[in-house]
């Protein structure tokens, strides 16, 4: 108990000019952590002074912790994690907030990522199309989706270096065990700037339409752990299924239905395995580039068949 004692007077005390930390509270975390969760006393020391570094926004090198380690922003899968990017400032949105000087969108070649800088963290002000290096930010979670928050201790390098920018392209690899409603061939609403898919000749934005044909597949990929939404586009579809558009129309056609081309479809791919690659968009991939599997033995070996669409 000693021990702890004196942790949390150290933890105590390297926060005292930024936060009203007792001691007290520094050794209740300790033990708690401890004593009833059984965490390493360096571990739980650690992730204490994390809290508090993430409560404060400050100093990480102040306490001695190492160095951060440089990650692609499409990895990034944790919270609270001090990182450092080699990114390019792709877009920059306008601040809600006076507490906010920047925020907007960073980029490497993995993907990107949304960063904010707040006022008070008094930082050079980042150009967009301008590429950086970026030391000591913190990670940060909201709904699935990460983000970065530049901190007083963030160092800000300007490099002269071309950044090509990625997709937060995906790879999913497994057993295609659902074909969803809404696949096969479906109806598009005309109205410019609007893609919905039509129910019953219905647009949810624009009532009626004449709807314009198209092929798309949704499909569901389990990997043996996670189920994964995939969704094939018109191109990918007639590349997966070897029917094209005007052999979906034929086919509705002569069975006066447009679910008999989702039923074919659906008999065709269910069961097999494959390994669909491509940008995420919220929780779907977007399949780029596909291959069939024989089975999940080949996962490790698959030749991934790139495709441009
Ligand atoms: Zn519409």
């Amino acid at each position: 108990m000693t021990d702890l004692r004196t942790h949390a007077a150290e933890i105590a005390a390297q926060f005292s000019d930024h936060l009203d930390v007792s001691e007290d509270e520094v050794e209740t975390k300790l033990n708690t952590l401890v004593s009833e969760y059984k965490v390493p006393v360096d571990e739980a020391k650690r992730s204490v002074t994390n809290s508090y570094l993430a409560e404060a926004g400050i100093e990480r090198d102040e306490i001695g912790r190492g160095g951060t380690e440089e990650v692609l922003v499409n990895d990034i899968d944790a919270d609270e994690q001090w990182v450092d990017l080699r990114v390019k400032l792709v877009d920059l949105w306008e601040p809600r907030s006076d507490s906010i000087s920047q925020v907007g969108l960073l980029g490497d070649e993995s993907g990107t990522i949304k960063f904010v800088s707040f006022s008070t963290s008094e930082l050079e002000e980042l150009d967009e199309g301008e590429s950086y290096r970026l030391s000591n930010v913190v990670t940060d979670e909201y709904e699935g989706r990460y983000s970065v928050k530049l901190n007083r201790t963030t160092t800000i390098t300007e490099i002269d270096e071309e950044i090509e920018v990625g997709d937060n392209s995906d790879t999913v690899e497994g057993a295609l065990v659902d074909v969803q409603s809404g696949s096969g061939l479906i109806k598009r609403c005309p109205e410019e700037g609007c893609t919905r898919v039509l129910q019953n000749g219905r647009c949810a934005e624009h009532g009626e339409v004449d709807g314009e044909f198209d092929l798309r597949i949704k499909a569901v990929i389990d990997d043996g752990n996670a189920v994964h939404d995939v969704i094939f586009n018109r191109e990918a579809t007639e590349e997966l299924t070897g029917i094209d558009l005007e052999a979906a129309k034929t086919m509705a056609k002569d069975a006066l239905d447009t679910t008999v081309v989702a039923d074919e479809i659906r008999a065709d791919i269910v069961g097999r395995y494959y390994s669909v690659t491509g940008p995420t968009l919220g929780r779907y991939v977007l399949a780029d580039a596909f291959a069939e599997l024989d089975g999940p033995a080949e996962y490790e070996n698959v030749l991934i068949k790139a495709r441009s669409i």
